[in-house]
């Protein structure tokens, strides 16, 4: 963390391929330790910022006391900027219940491939994050696939693997 102040950036992690470990056939996925904070070290960000981890979960599993609580924690903390690590299969559904919050920057964001892995897109993802959540105006986004959505005008196309405008 690199200090923590109501101007810096909170970030909240709730699970998603992002942060998953894969085992073998014989087994499943697990969700590890958020690798977000290393990143944003590795990245030597110097804007302060605080991490927070809500939950491990794979979006299919959220429920909807999940979202009032990544709601809550959004709407009671002093921070206006605000980064939220998601699966990406249920984000939008979490965008909507993030849409009554107003005065703050929100922004979603997840991997289609674990940052643990060589070829994933968590890095440039989590930045494109951190940097829209400074800049962009009060709203809910969604930050995938080189494009800030807003929420409410965004879907996962499954077949295509990618955030789509809609
Ligand atoms: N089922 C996963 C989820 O939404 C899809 C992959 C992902 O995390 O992006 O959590």
């Amino acid at each position: 963390m690199a200090g923590t102040t109501a101007d810096g950036v909170l970030i909240l992690t709730t699970g998603g391929t992002i942060d998953k470990l894969y085992f073998d056939a014989l087994s499943t996925y697990q969700i590890g330790d958020s690798v977000v904070g290393s990143l944003l070290q590795i990245a030597r960000v110097t804007m302060p910022f605080r991490l927070v981890e809500l939950m491990r979960k794979d979006s299919l599993e959220l429920t909807d006391a999940d979202r009032s609580h990544i709601a809550g924690a959004v709407a009671d903390t002093p921070e206006r900027r605000i980064v939220i690590t998601h699966g990406t299969d249920t984000m939008t559904q979490t965008a909507q219940a993030l849409a009554g919050i107003g005065g703050k920057t929100i922004v979603l964001v997840g991997a289609l491939a674990p940052a643990r892995f060589a070829e994933s897109d968590a890095t440039f993802n989590l930045g494109m994050a951190f940097a829209a959540a400074q800049v962009a105006p009060a709203g809910v986004w969604i930050a995938m696939n080189g494009t800030m959505f807003p929420a409410d005008r965004v879907r996962k196309d499954r077949a295509a693997n990618a955030f789509v405008a809609q």
